[in-house]
């Protein structure tokens, strides 16, 4: 299969500007993180906001909630995960399991959080275990800024 054609590649250092470049109604653009899932779609156009000059990859705790950067990689929350020795909780344990079933080692490096809930099938297990996906995301495949049946 051969991949989308990219004749567009921004990396803005602004969420403003990411987002003005993402709205633009006359260009099919989306966001890219990892880019693992987007290499993998079909023929056509691409025009991607790289998002890795955002930071948005944090990761820390707060109280009882951990907030997770949608840049941040699988890979990093998993060890993450196992150097703070939460496996104990079953919330924890559950998390580091999602992404071990998710995806191999050599992908986990890459690909992020965002970008996996996004791209994430009915089988994925972190769109199962995930009680909603992100409020607005981008189709590789038809670039629709919302759900669609591609
Ligand atoms: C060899 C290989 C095997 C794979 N196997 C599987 C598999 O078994 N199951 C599976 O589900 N996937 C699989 N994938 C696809 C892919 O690896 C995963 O879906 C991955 O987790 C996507 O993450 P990413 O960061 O690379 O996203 P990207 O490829 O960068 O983006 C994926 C989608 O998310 C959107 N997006 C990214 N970040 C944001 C954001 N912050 N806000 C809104 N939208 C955003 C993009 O626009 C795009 O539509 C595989 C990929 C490869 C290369």
């Amino acid at each position: 299969m051969s991949g989308k054609t990219i004749y567009e590649y921004h990396r803005p250092h602004t969420m403003d500007e990411a987002l003005a470049l993402l709205a633009r109604p006359d260009i099919a653009t989306i966001p890219l993180a990892g880019g693992t899932a987007i290499d993998r779609t079909g023929p056509g156009t691409l025009a991607l906001v790289d998002l890795q000059a955002l930071n948005l990859d944090g990761l820390s705790e707060s109280g009882a909630n951990l907030e997770m950067g949608a840049m941040l990689t699988l890979q990093r929350l998993l060890e993450y995960i196992e150097a703070n020795n939460n496996t104990g909780l079953a919330a924890w344990a559950a998390l580091k399991r999602v992404i071990q079933l998710e995806s191999t080692y050599n992908l986990r490096q890459v690909a992020t959080t965002a970008g996996t809930l996004v791209a994430a099938g009915g089988r994925s297990p972190a769109r199962r275990n995930t009680p909603s996906g992100p409020s607005r995301w981008w189709c590789p495949s038809c670039c629709r800024p919302a759900r669609c049946c591609c």
